[in-house]
């Protein structure tokens, strides 16, 4: 579980954004890295991107894709891609958007929900 993912009618991500200059980070810092200034704001991040660089990631159990996605508007994300198995079904710059799967249920019965990307559809 992470805590810059907001669930809800619509899932988005959410960044603490420097109030000086705009730098977006998704950990807690006491300092921007790019101005050094303290204060900070939030800001909810677009869900839908473009993949920057992969890998395929086969020796776990169930091999998956670790992406970093470049979103619209700034902020980076590195997640797993969702709905890919096949090496050729993407490449550098592949319109991407959010998604979320559940993730299974802990001892308590609270859902755990994880977040990915997908290949998004259309403008491929
Ligand atoms: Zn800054």
């Amino acid at each position: 579980m992470v805590d810059y993912l907001v669930l809800g009618d619509e899932p988005h991500l959410r960044a603490r954004e420097c109030s000086h200059c705009g730098a977006l980070y998704f950990d807690r810092r006491n300092a921007c890295a790019k101005c050094f200034r303290t204060e900070f704001g939030t800001r909810a991040l677009s869900n839908e991107g473009r993949l920057r660089a992969f890998t395929f990631v086969t020796r776990a159990k169930r091999p998956y894709v670790s992406a970093i996605v470049d979103l619209e508007g700034g902020g980076v994300v590195k997640a797993n891609l969702l709905e890919v198995d096949q090496p050729g079904q993407i490449r550098p710059g592949l319109p991407v958007v959010l998604d979320t799967v559940t993730a299974g249920t802990d001892d308590d019965g609270t859902e755990a929900v994880a977040f990915g990307y997908r290949p998004r559809g259309g403008d491929q």
